[in-house]
């Protein structure tokens, strides 16, 4: 039959990281493939590993379909299907009820940078004008907060000053607590690219941990942990001393330089300050001097300067050195805050945080408040600041707070101390879950869960990290009864009475509210203006191309991007900027005896937070598989681990046992965990439990990088694994991880008892109990290995294998033999003796996911003379040729074969 052509693409946008990358989808006999949009201006066409994967998540596996109302009074009963008109009933009369009788700070919403801005508009509008409260926070607070708060203090309003254009126009780029190839890869390849084009210009990473982002780095600091304020303040004495102050600019636009300046320069020499920041002394001279040199200098910052007690201090170190320099406003240079979520910056506009109010004004300023309220006719506006994220769940368990109101976030998985979360709604006398996915940590509390909209089928606008908004498009039809949060939210507002102001049939009509407010009695108040985009019809809106705010209405001539602070213009009243004195501060608990270690969290390359979407996808689920910590050969001697065994990781508010990763290129004293893994995943490696909660005093943003833990090794019975087509029941062993593969799920095993009956047992798993089935089985009593195959139709069903070490055979080889036909003698062979019968026929651990390419097949060809560069690997294997996210293990691991292979 001849093939059709292929319907047009859908363009929409990537909803994972904040870079922002346009998306072509084209969904087609229930498959959506996609590529990247060669038209947007972020990606022009390339998707990252975990954007190329998003077609695997548009699936039904696991979604919530219908509301449901769940009696937690009974134990054990099953939610209960009810219609959208008696979910919507119960929600609006609950809420009511409670704001009636405790008044309307007992009630709260938690939202999210996954939100689109028109659902965060809502959200908003809902709860600070109607509801009169601001207790409405975002996982946005555990981002980015410190960012927004800097950017406050520095310019007077919520203003990131780059453009991504600006990377390829920079000399130095300086990446401060950013694993920018990791967490925002296209961005990172951008940068490569332009110094791939330009050789002088130069790419500095500062980050306590060896990453694949410091792979690519011409020069690493990796300096102490919570020491980056001590650094820049040491720079700013610098430049200071070396003349390099920009005081026209300083006195023309600029205030604070006096009392900036004692507060950062109090005399140390460039040893000292090497000496705090646990630096080389001549590596810190020639970041300095790198710095002090290069005009076109742009330093972005992310999670490992926002996520600390002292993360606004730290953002406006940075921003000091920039405004002191008059590095600012001009092309090529300034401090750009990568955003981490799609949406964080949406979410920003609309005032998205407990402390904010929309279009950037002030829920502290009473003719901002008397503006908004208005606006939006409403009977009330909140006064005063709202509860940030981990106050509101204090507050829910403390009973002040009596409903909340969750909304496309997962926070028992992922706020600090996330075993109180557990605990408070627990408590909570009304918990509502919004979400996509029916069994996350969370919908477990739920008393009323509502079906969401996922990606692909929801319609709205994004903002990413540089301001620019795009559209996220609907491309499937939703699934079961999901529908847009905006109109959940829409409805409750009419069973109060307020339809009126809630008029919405279609979010166009939200967005064009939403740009009105902004242009609203601005006249250049305030720099967040998108009037231009305003009065749109369906079609209008639909057609928005992506474009960076401001879009105003009466710009003229003005040019489509313009150059922020080009004018020297700042949004404080006086329209200066300030310096703001930040006088270093150690993380707020150091070590002690108990727990002489410190844990930092962060993300992996192909997961993305709580893996409800990634942790569908085998090609995204095969590079990291399991929860893991790194740790240093001296810290694993110490507490007697040994590579690829399981330990236990303890602080004061938690612990979790996950894969032991030991490497001399992490830091000694110091622990990684990464964030993703949650108990629909894993039996104990929720990470969010042993996070201090302490929070940094201005923005609310926790501590995600600083807490005191210790180590220790767990050792069980028993390790294994299986393999299988279908589920199997494992939720009773001590330990256990799951992982989606191409075929099968893989579950990786721990237990105790040394006497286990394997052969019964290990059938009983895998369901493989009848007499005649064809069942492989090798038992070595000795030494405690068992392993058995379970075949039908001569392709392989399901596999285990147990041992006491744990040390097993390749998954990668079992995974080639579950995509095979049929199970020749030889792999029946390879089964039983617990190897593969043919060399080469096990892949190794994943490096590229987008071709499936393995460690070993890389290092093969390393070693036969096929390839001696990235470029070679690509040809001889098209490994990195795709999206390019594995090119910094590429270059690591031809950098260790070299070192292995010694010159001749
Ligand atoms: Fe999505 Fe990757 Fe682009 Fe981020 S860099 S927006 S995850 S495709």
């Amino acid at each position: 039959m001849a093939e059709g052509p292929l319907p047009a693409p859908i363009k929409t946008t990537c909803p994972y990281c904040g870079t922002g990358c346009g998306v072509d989808a084209r969904p087609m006999n229930g498959v959506v493939t996609v590529a990247g949009d060669a038209q947007h201006p972020t990606n022009a066409g390339r998707l990252c590993v975990k954007g190329s994967a998003l077609g695997d998540t548009v699936v039904p596996q696991g979604r919530l379909l219908h509301p449901q109302l769940r009696d937690r009074s009974a134990p054990g009963q099953p939610a209960r299907r009810v219609s959208w008109d008696e979910a919507l009933d119960t929600v609006a009369g609950q809420l009511r009820r409670l704001i009636d009788t405790h008044g309307p700070e007992s009630v709260a919403w938690y939202v999210s940078g996954q939100l689109l801005t028109e659902d965060y508009y809502v959200a908003n509008k809902l709860v600070k004008g109607f509801v009169g409260t601001a207790n409405i926070d975002t996982n946005s607070r555990l981002c980015m907060s410190s960012a927004v708060a800097g950017h406050k203090r520095a310019f007077g309003e919520d203003i990131v000053p780059v453009a991504y254009d600006d990377l390829e126009r920079a000399d130095l780029i300086v990446l401060v607590g950013s694993n920018t190839a990791w967490c925002h890869p296209i961005l990172f390849q951008r940068m490569i690219k332009a110094r791939e084009q330009r050789p002088d210009m130069k790419i500095v990473v500062l980050d306590p941990r060896a990453t694949a982002t410091t792979e690519m780095a011409d020069l690493h600091l990796g300096l102490r942990a919570g020491s980056d304020v001590r650094l820049f303040n040491g720079l700013f004495a610098q430049l200071h001393r070396q003349g390099l102050a920009d005081r026209d600019f300083v006195d023309a636009h600029v205030g604070g330089f006096d009392d900036t300046l004692a507060a950062a320069d109090d005399g140390a020499t460039l040893e000292q300050l090497a000496d705090d920041c646990g630096l080389e002394p001549e590596k810190l001279a020639q970041f300095y001097a790198l710095f002090a040199a290069t005009e076109r200098v742009i330093t972005c910052f992310s999670m490992g300067v926002n996520q600390s007690s002292a993360g606004t201090d730290k953002v406006n170190s940075i921003l000091n050195c920039h405004l002191l320099t008059g590095r600012i406003g001009k092309p090529g240079m300034g401090p750009f805050s990568l955003t981490g979520q799609p949406n964080a910056m949406g979410g920003r506009e609309v005032g998205g945080l407990a402390n904010m109010l929309a279009a950037h004004m002030d829920l502290e300023n009473a003719e901002h408040r008397d503006r908004v309220q208005r606006f939006w006719n409403s009977p009330a506006i909140a006064s005063q600041g709202g509860l940030k994220a981990v106050d509101l769940f204090e507050a829910i368990e403390a009973g002040r707070v009596k409903a909340v109101w969750i909304m496309a976030t997962n926070p028992v998985v992922s706020l600090p101390d996330a075993d109180r979360v557990k605990r408070a709604l627990d408590k909570c006398e009304l918990v509502i879950v919004s979400d996509v996915m029916q069994q996350t940590d969370t919908t477990a509390f739920a008393h009323v869960l509502l079906p969401a909209q996922g990606w692909g089928e929801k319609d709205g606008t994004v903002t990413n990290s540089e301001r620019c908004i795009s559209r996220q498009r609907a491309f499937v039809a939703p699934l079961g009864e999901a529908r847009p949060d905006w109109w959940m939210l829409t409805e409750v507002a009419r069973r109060w009475g307020y339809a009126e102001q809630f008029p919405y049939h279609a979010v166009h009509e939200i967005f064009d509210e939403h740009a009105r407010l902004s242009a609203f009695e601005n006249d250049g108040e305030r720099y967040f203006d998108i009037g231009g985009l305003a009065g749109l019809n369906a079609r209008g809106y639909d057609a928005i191309a992506p474009q960076r705010w401001p879009v105003r209405r009466d710009a003229g001539d003005e040019p489509a991007h313009l150059q922020v602070f080009a004018d020297g213009r700042f949004y404080h009243a006086d329209g200066r900027a300030r310096l703001v004195p930040t006088p270093p501060r150690r993380p707020a608990h150091g070590t002690d005896v108990d727990f002489p270690l410190v844990l930092n969290t962060g993300r992996v390359r192909d997961h993305w937070h709580t893996m409800t979407r990634t942790g569908l996808s085998a090609r995204l689920s095969s590079h990291i598989a399991e929860p893991y910590v790194d740790l240093h050969p001296r810290d694993a001697r110490r507490a007697n681990i040994e590579n690829g065994a399981l330990a236990r990781v303890s602080t004061r508010w938690g612990n979790l046992v996950v894969r032991a990763r030991i490497s001399d290129e992490h830091t000694a004293g110091t622990l990684f965990v990464p964030i993703h893994w949650n108990a629909q995943f894993s039996s104990d490696a929720r990470v969010g439990a042993l996070v201090n909660p302490v929070v940094d005093p201005v923005s609310g943003e926790p501590e995600f990088k600083h807490t005191p833990a210790r180590v220790q090794a767990f050792i069980p019975a028993w390790h294994g694994f299986i393999l299988s087509r279908k589920p199997v029941s494992i939720a009773h062993l001590a330990w256990w991880t799951r992982v989606t593969g191409a075929s099968f799920t893989r579950y990786e095993l721990a237990g105790e008892g040394s006497s286990v009956a394997w052969p019964e047992l290990a059938r009983l798993m895998l369901g493989a109990t009848d007499a005649d089935v064809d069942w492989l089985e090798y038992v070595d009593a000795a030494t405690g290995s068992y392993r058995a195959g379970y075949v039908v139709d001569d392709r392989l069903e399901a596999v285990i294998f147990v041992s006491r070490q744990p040390s097993l055979p390749s998954r990668a080889w079992l995974a080639g033999l579950f995509a095979a036909e049929r199970l020749d003698d030889e792999d029946r062979f390879g089964l039983l003796a617990g190897q593969p019968a043919v060399a080469g026929a096990d892949e190794g651990a994943t490096i590229c996911s987008c071709f499936g390419v393995g460690l070993n097949r890389i290092v093969g060809a390393i070693e036969s003379g096929k390839a001696s560069s990235v470029q070679a690997l690509g040809e001889v294997l098209k490994c990195g040729t795709n999206c390019g996210s594995c090119v910094p293990e590429l270059k690591k691991i031809l950098a260790r074969a070299r070192i292995a292979t010694p010159q001749r």
